[in-house]
């Protein structure tokens, strides 16, 4: 209780509420509002970890949904800063009751579609594209906002963003990484693996 005290003393408003949880990346989907569309807990904490936040930087979280990697970019440390693009109304109202609830107060929202919405934001320091990798110019328009150095990072379920990925590793070379993730659950009277839908990484140094 003392240590989850001392991680939200800066937190601000809802520091509270989000006391309790940790600040590693992989918090649960149930602590986060939200419709089904997020980016799962095992998944998020390997995005997370190849985004690499350090201490002050800003993230891109292109195709937003709920808020939950800029949030938890956010929560890695007081200074990380992140931007979160979202188009859709209702997801960007659970962005908001996400960013109160979990502490980062901070976080800016940005409504619209991407590439058009990326204009005139901050350079980012890292990017997270999880929506919109099949939209044209929006993985150009990111890459190029991204300093020597900058990370990339774009998840993707369907054949047709995973073939934006494949295309976009060819150009940009970094790893493409697909993690199939199985939960047991209860079947008859004992319990198998429910498998998830394989997700796909690219992540790419620039
Ligand atoms: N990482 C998110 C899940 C994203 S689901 C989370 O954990 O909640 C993909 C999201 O991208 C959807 O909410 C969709 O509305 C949004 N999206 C798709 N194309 C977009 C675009 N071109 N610009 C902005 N948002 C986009």
């Amino acid at each position: 209780a003392v240590i989850a005290l001392d991680c939200h003393a800066d937190a601000g408003a809802g520091g509270g509420v989000g006391g309790g949880l940790s600040r590693l990346a992989g918090l649960p989907d149930e602590a986060f509002a939200q419709d089904g569309q997020i980016t799962k807990r095992d998944q998020r904490a390997v995005t997370l970890a190849r985004l690499a936040p350090r201490p002050g930087e800003l993230l891109w979280d292109v195709g937003a949904g709920c808020g939950s990697v800029s949030i938890e970019w956010m929560r890695s440390h007081p200074a990380c800063q992140a931007i979160a693009i979202e188009t859709r109304a209702d997801r960007r109202a659970f962005i908001e009751a996400n960013r109160e609830a979990l502490g980062v107060p901070g976080l800016e929202i940005v409504a619209g579609r991407a590439p058009e919405a990326l204009d005139g934001l901050a350079a980012p320091d890292a990017v997270f594209i999880g929506g919109g990798v099949t939209v044209p110019g929006v993985a150009e328009r990111c890459w190029g906002a991204l300093p020597p150095g900058g990370r990339l990072v774009a998840n993707a379920v369907t054949l047709e963003g995973e073939a934006a990925l494949v295309a976009l590793q060819a150009r940009w070379r970094g790893d493409l990484t697909r993690l199939s993730v199985s939960h047991a659950r209860p079947l008859g009277g004992f319990h198998g693996w429910r498998p998830a839908m394989p997700v796909t990484l690219l992540s790419a140094r620039k």
